[in-house]
């Protein structure tokens, strides 16, 4: 399980000294082990920075996180250490995140000298088998991120983050900028790989149509908060909050442009 008790996480207000302001307030949340969740709101609404800490990437300014019993939030950085790579991060810029000059072996074999120590021999069969896992063909193996199409680096970030074992993988607005047909298709790619590996998946997305789709409980983030929680929905319906219909309107107006 992973848990966040009354986060709070401020910033300083641009240009203002030292007005700071709750990007993330009061914010408890619970992921359970193996199961598929999205976070939904509007830019702005805290999601990134809620994410980075559940990620333990940031401290929160109050509150706890917690991976099964372990307070991440209290540990000091060699305890940290022992839960590295179990909560894994995607980010929306997939080149942006991968280093331009490594080819795609030496990006997924990074992780695995540095968290397992792994040798070189058995880096290399680790490596052809998180290929495999995202269906990233085998012939890129020494290629360059930019020369992947944006599909397959989206494959690559994925596969990276399954490299150190993750019990939990966020996916930070990670399917925007592609076109519909490559966002079903990885989606349902997505979808099929939590099936096989029971890795607790948290979708974060501005869409309800895209949460919708991969199926879990919803939560909906307005202003720094969870507004909502719906743990199985169904319809649009299920959601009761005025914020939350308004994201249902959106989708609806969005379905109705692609028809
Ligand atoms: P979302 O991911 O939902 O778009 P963010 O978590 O990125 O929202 O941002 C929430 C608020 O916090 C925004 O007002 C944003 O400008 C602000 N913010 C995010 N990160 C920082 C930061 N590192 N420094 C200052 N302000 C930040
Ligand atoms: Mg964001």
């Amino acid at each position: 399980m992973l848990r966040a008790e009354h986060i709070t996480k401020q910033y300083s207000l641009p240009d203002s000294g030292h007005t700071v302001f709750d990007a993330v307030s009061d914010v408890s949340l619970e992921l359970k082990d193996g199961c598929v969740s999205s976070l939904v709101g509007e830019s702005g609404s805290g999601k990134s920075t809620l994410a980075r800490v559940l990620s333990y990437i940031e401290m929160p300014d109050i509150g706890k996180v917690f991976l099964g019993d372990l307070e991440v939030t209290s540990c000091k950085r060699k305890e940290i250490r022992s839960v590295r790579g179990k909560v894994q991060l995607v980010m929306q810029n997939a080149l942006g995140s991968l280093d331009p000059h490594q080819s795609v072996a030496a990006i997924l074999e990074e992780p695995l000298q540095l968290l397992f120590h792994m040798k070189a021999q058995d880096r290399r069969c680790r490596c052809l088998e998180l290929m495999d896992m995202v269906r990233l063909e085998r012939s890129t193996l020494s290629h360059r991120p930019n020369e992947l199409s944006g599909g397959q680096q989206k494959r690559l970030c994925i596969a990276r983050a399954l490299a150190t074992r993750p019990q939990y993988i966020i996916f930070d607005e990670s399917f925007n900028g592609l076109d519909v047909t490559l966002k079903k298709e990885i989606l349902g790619f997505l979808k099929e790989l939590h099936k096989e590996l029971q890795i607790g998946f948290l979708i974060i997305t501005h869409d309800l149509d895209t949460a919708m789709y991969m199926e879990g409980a919803i939560h909906v983030m307005r202003r720094g908060k969870i507004i909502e929680t719906v743990e199985q929905p169904h319809h649009f319906s299920d959601f009761q909050e005025p914020y939350s219909q308004m994201l249902v309107k959106a989708v609806r107006s969005k379905r109705l442009a692609l028809q």
